[in-house]
């Protein structure tokens, strides 16, 4: 479960929205109040501080809408319907048209209570109302509702995130997956070609793996899997990236390198895996890894490109392993200018 957690950071390192819970480390949810009464602002901060909630305020519908946006912005909020700035139902409808995750959950307060001005507060997209003067048990029931639906919301989107981890990510190393990677691939060639910028594709197999796994058993190669993928996680940038390609094989994405970086960088890899053996209970497992590099062109596709690095990985087992070789990607001809010239 750790390098799945690892994951999961390492995933909001790599640009996806920071996670915020809606309860703090002390069981409190926090809930939004933006009234611009100080006098009904107060009494509704007193009455849910009472219960357990911490309360986060604005005195208008503008400062309301800036604080709503924030990332940390509390998931359970009580809007008053007439405010300067933004009225509480237009808030929410603002709110709604971002239509962004996670949903906040929210709960208009009103002194108007005909109907017709009801069904337009709940069209703004409102969950539920409540009257002014407000009944405080029936505050405490309206709450309660909002605080299940926000942390049910928070469990779907936990267990959705598990989900897609488990999709595209290594169970065993935390990296990313073969398709996963492969698809990484894919959106740095694009950007290289629209930005025409290079990119480094290096691919390296641990050598004589097997060997591990028949003399010190599955739970020794196991081990020597996680602890290159940790080593490679460490020290790779924020902007490169790796993935388990095959068994004992893995893939690494260099952005913005040219041949020259890659088989630097690869070199760089190398000597991370040869320079520091691995302790794995009680035994020295002295890992060693074959490396193949090349590097992003116009003319190749990623399968095209996975293959040549593929080639110069061969050439490097064949040379003796523990050894980077590196292969520009040549021109390749379109199948039609092939069957002619031959
Ligand atoms: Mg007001």
């Amino acid at each position: 479960m750790t390098h799945l957690i690892e994951s999961i950071q390492r995933e909001s390192e790599e640009g996806a929205e920071d996670y915020v819970a809606p309860i703090d480390s002390e069981g409190r949810m926090r809930v939004f109040i933006a009234d611009d009464s100080a006098m009904s602002r107060h009494l509704l901060e007193a009455t849910i501080k009472k219960w357990g909630y911490e309360a986060v305020t604005a005195t208008d519908g503008e400062q309301a809408w800036d604080m709503l946006q924030k990332n940390d912005a509390p998931r359970l909020a009580i809007l008053d319907w007439m405010m300067p700035g933004f009225s509480g139902p237009e808030v929410c409808r603002m709110l709604r048209a971002k239509n962004r995750e996670p949903y906040t959950y929210v709960l208009l307060l009103t002194s108007r209570d005909q109907k017709e001005d009801l069904i337009e507060g709940m069209d703004s997209g409102a969950d539920d109302y409540l009257s002014k003067p407000f009944d405080q048990q029936e505050l405490n029931v309206r709450l309660r509702a909002g605080r299940r639906i926000v942390e049910l919301q928070d469990e779907l989107l936990r267990v959705r995130e598990a989900l897609r981890l488990q999709a595209t990510h290594d169970s065993l190393t935390g990296l990313k997956n073969r398709g996963m990677i492969f698809d990484r691939l894919c959106t740095e060639l694009t950007r290289s070609k629209r930005e025409q910028t290079p990119c480094g594709i290096v691919i390296l197999d641990i050598d004589r793996f097997k060997l591990i796994n028949d003399a010190e058993g599955h739970a020794a190669g196991d081990a020597v899997l996680r602890e290159l993928a940790r080593r490679f996680r460490e020290n790779i940038r924020p902007y490169d990236a790796v993935g388990r390609y095959g068994g004992e094989e893995f893939l690494v994405l260099l952005p913005g390198c040219d041949l020259t970086n890659t088989v630097n960088q690869a070199e760089r890899l190398r000597r991370l895996i040869a320079d520091k053996p691995i302790l794995h209970n009680g035994v020295t497992l002295c890992v060693t890894a074959s490396f193949g590099a090349t590097c992003y062109a116009p003319s190749m596709t990623p399968e095209q490109l996975v293959q040549i690095a593929d080639e110069a990985l061969y050439r490097a087992k064949n040379g003796g392993r523990n050894r980077v070789e590196a292969q520009a990607p040549g021109i390749v001809l379109p199948e039609s200018m092939i069957q002619t010239a031959f």
